[in-house]
């Protein structure tokens, strides 16, 4: 290891230049920071990895960033919203296989009839499994009143990226409009944090004209932010969105997937004992990448519970894998056996001890 980087990962704070050094550092260096992260990641958090099961609600979106492939203006799919029953089914299904918890996410939608739909669903599933499955909603940017409804009615954890937290980056990558505001997102992570939500938020990684500054800001706006969750991924170009057609100066899939595991590793050592998910975007791009980011200090996982019929709807970027069964004899689908020790936090919120520290200072 080059003595430059031994000396960074001694470090018990890591400033900017410290961040940039590790995401630009040769190989072997890149191999035992993300060691260094595994092993943080026991210390603070538990050698654990956590269930949130998965439900692709609905692909309508009233938004068009410029990178999604349910974006508004994306005519090529057919829309769908998952009926309530078959949304309760799959929370069951979660609760059943002894998940902890399920994660809803969709398309923004801010209606009215989309609002108490999600309210009534949060409380039927919350009732339904006395409390015990913990919920987690990913459903964009909505108003302080729609966000209180949903914490009353039982949801407990909300994801909301803030996509890229350079304000440059951001007004590149979505259409310069009153619906697409970095200002609205940043405000609807605030009120999310204060309504008393664990908050999660994240960037995607490889966007196109993205830095390694870019990259290291985003490190320190997560960590200034005060983050209880927070879940990155690869930028992965999709052929029917305006940034998948003009790609030919982006990184190289593998090279966002490298830097991807870089991140996922420092912010764990910046931010010790948060929650920090394994992406599907990293399945999309090694059939390993989920386990390799568990071995760089996440320690949750999203398997994908929306039933079969609806999920090639939900194309966010190309090649998202495909339909497998939720196979009850390995339910998280992952190859525990390469995660040297790592358990299966069956039955668990997984809460940590971040949001805790974070509630009792409050
Ligand atoms: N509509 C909600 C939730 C669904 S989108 C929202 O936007 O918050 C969930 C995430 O998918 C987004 O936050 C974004 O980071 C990611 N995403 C969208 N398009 C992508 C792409 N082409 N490559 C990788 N991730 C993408
Ligand atoms: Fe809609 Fe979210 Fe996709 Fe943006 S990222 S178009 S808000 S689903």
């Amino acid at each position: 290891m080059s003595s430059l980087i031994e000396s960074i990962l001694n470090k018990d704070d890591l400033d900017r230049s410290d961040i940039i050094a590790l995401l630009r550092c040769g190989e072997e260096d890149a191999t035992m920071l993300c060691r260094k992260a595994a092993l943080v990641r026991n210390q603070y958090v538990g050698n654990v990895v956590y269930l949130r099961g998965l439900i692709e609600f609905s692909n309508i979106c009233g938004k068009n960033c410029l990178y999604c492939g349910i974006r508004r203006d994306n005519r090529q799919i057919e829309r769908y919203t998952i009926p309530n029953s078959e949304v309760i089914e799959a929370a069951m299904t979660a609760y059943r296989m002894n998940f902890g918890s399920i994660a809803i996410q969709s398309g923004e939608n801010s209606s009215e009839e989309f609002t108490s739909n999600i309210e009534y669903l949060v409380h039927t599933i919350r009732e339904m499994t006395n409390g015990h499955l913990g919920i987690t909603l990913s459903l964009g940017e909505q108003n302080r009143e729609t966000y209180q409804r949903w914490f009353d009615a039982g949801a407990h954890r909300y994801l909301l990226r803030i996509e890229a937290s350079s304000q440059s980056l951001y007004r590149r990558v979505h259409p310069d409009d009153d619906m697409h505001r970095y200002h609205r997102r940043l405000e609807c992570l605030k009120m999310i944090k204060e309504i008393g939500y664990q908050t999660g938020t994240g960037v995607m990684v490889g966007l196109p004209s993205q830095t390694l500054t870019d990259l290291a800001d985003d490190i320190i706006f997560m960590r200034d932010f005060d983050i209880d969750m927070c879940g990155m991924g690869p930028f992965i170009e999709h052929s029917d969105t305006p940034l998948g057609k003009n790609g030919s100066d982006n990184l190289y899939l593998r090279e966002r997937f490298n830097l991807t595991l870089r991140m996922i590793a420092i912010i764990r050592l910046v931010m010790k004992d948060i929650n920090i998910v394994a992406s599907t975007a990293m399945q999309t791009i090694d059939p390993l990448g989920r386990e390799m980011a568990l071995g760089s200090g996440a320690n949750v996982v999203m398997p994908n519970l929306t039933p079969s019929r609806y999920r090639d709807g939900y194309r966010i970027y190309a090649g998202k894998p495909g339909y497998r069964k939720v196979d009850e004899s390995n339910i998280s689908g992952l190859r525990l056996e390469l995660l040297s020790g790592m358990t299966v936090g069956f039955g668990a919120w997984g809460d940590t001890p971040h949001f805790e520290k974070r509630i009792s200072k409050s």
